[in-house]
């Protein structure tokens, strides 16, 4: 689950992290209001779950009430990577010295968490990371140890942070560790940390990324969850426990597991085809599920065709053939299908089917070629 940047800085600021004075606002009106109780110069931020918010002309510095008002009428009607800005977030206005960024993320490789910091902070650290990887210096966290003095010593040395700011820092970093943790976070990042015209650091920017296996025990995290900003068919498909992610493709995929998943989508690229989602409806799903899960894909206009992939375990494939009479009659889909059922109950679930047009294969190869096919017909 994503974070918008004014709930993860007020998480980072209770774990003591300093962060400018401000608060979120839904209106140009009461954008303007928190512009007057910060004394009238302020900095207007989109709050949408997407980077780059900045080059895309969501963050504007207001110099008065009356134009922190019009630039939030301005920004408030903005669409940025397709999303439409709902809240901005109206701070004081900072002076900048220095960007720094400072994130911690999981290094899967090294099975650890990795603190990442670097004196080239700001909007275009992926092209640092690009170009001059040199520039990030990374210190792995032992997961039982946490983080250590000596690690935030050895970032600030290696960042050329001057020697006043150590202490602050130190306190910075282990605060972010503390939030990264407890929170169960993937991902927390400040960028960029700045050091302003006081000398002083502060977190102008936040964001975290809350494993979503880890929600059962944040119930108060539970609530920030911002439906507005999830593609409808994400939150449906999280309330049938279905993994979907949608892609770009056209060919929508319907399969029981997630390796059996991943090689159906890797069998339509293939056969010189774009799958639409990844799909997985999990081990023994039943019709009800199956049925949420297909109505999900046909819900997506750039699908052209389904394929469904199941291989019958635990779940049953006449249960699966149930559940696709039932989408059938519901969603009443134009797009040709194709249907690989093997395993358990495989037959029956094949003799449902026969009479509701569908395309039938043996093989997953023959299968994702016949769904390429009825795709680009
Ligand atoms: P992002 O583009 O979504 O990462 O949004 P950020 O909050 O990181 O802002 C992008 C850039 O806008 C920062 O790197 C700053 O250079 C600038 N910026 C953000 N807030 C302020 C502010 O209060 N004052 C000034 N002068 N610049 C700001
Ligand atoms: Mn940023």
């Amino acid at each position: 689950m994503k974070l918008h940047e004014y709930q993860s800085k007020l998480i980072f600021s209770k774990y003591g992290i300093p962060i400018p004075k401000g608060r979120v606002a839904a209106t140009a009106e009461a954008a303007r209001q928190i512009a007057q109780e910060l004394g009238g110069r302020a900095v207007i931020k989109a709050q949408v779950l997407v980077g780059g918010r900045g080059k895309a002309g969501g963050i504007k510095v207001a110099k008065d009430p009356n134009d922190a008002e019009q630039l939030a009428t301005q920004i408030l009607s903005m669409e940025i990577k397709g999303l439409p800005v709902r809240k901005v977030l109206v701070d004081e206005a900072a002076s900048i010295e220095t960007e720094i960024y400072l994130g911690i993320t999981n290094d899967r490789a090294a099975r650890r968490p990795v603190m990442m910091a670097s004196a080239a902070g700001g909007v275009d650290i992926e092209e640092v990371a690009r170009e001059t990887p040199e520039k990030i210096i990374k210190v792995h966290i032992d997961p039982l140890l946490g983080l250590r003095d000596y690690q935030t010593r050895d970032i600030a040395a290696g960042i050329d942070l001057p020697r006043e700011l150590w202490r602050d820092f130190n306190a910075i970093a282990l605060a972010l560790w503390k939030a990264y943790s407890e929170n169960d976070a993937t991902l927390a990042e400040i960028n960029p940390l700045i050091i302003n015209k006081e000398k002083k650091l502060v977190a102008l920017d936040g964001k975290m990324l809350i494993d979503d296996n880890a929600m059962f025990r944040h119930a108060d995290l539970a609530e920030l969850r911002d439906i507005d900003e999830e593609a409808p068919a994400e939150t449906e498909a999280r309330k049938y426990g279905l993994s979907y992610i949608k892609l770009d493709g056209t060919i929508g995929c319907m399969v029981n597991g997630a390796g059996l998943a991943m090689t159906s989508m890797d069998v339509i690229k293939l056969f010189g085809g774009e799958p639409a989602n990844f799909l997985d409806i999990g081990g023994g799903a039943g019709a009800d599920k199956v049925a949420a899960a297909m109505k999900i894909i046909l819900t997506d206009p750039n699908v052209k065709a389904v394929l469904f992939n199941i291989f019958g375990g635990i779940t049953r494939c006449d249960e699966v053939a149930k559940g696709i009479l039932v989408a059938m009659d519901e969603v009443k889909p134009k797009v040709p299908m194709v249907v690989r059922l093997v395993g358990t109950n495989a037959e029956e679930g094949r003799k449902l089917l026969e009479n509701a047009h569908m395309i039938t294969a043996e093989t997953l190869a023959d299968a994702a070629q016949k769904a390429v096919k009825a795709a680009t017909k």
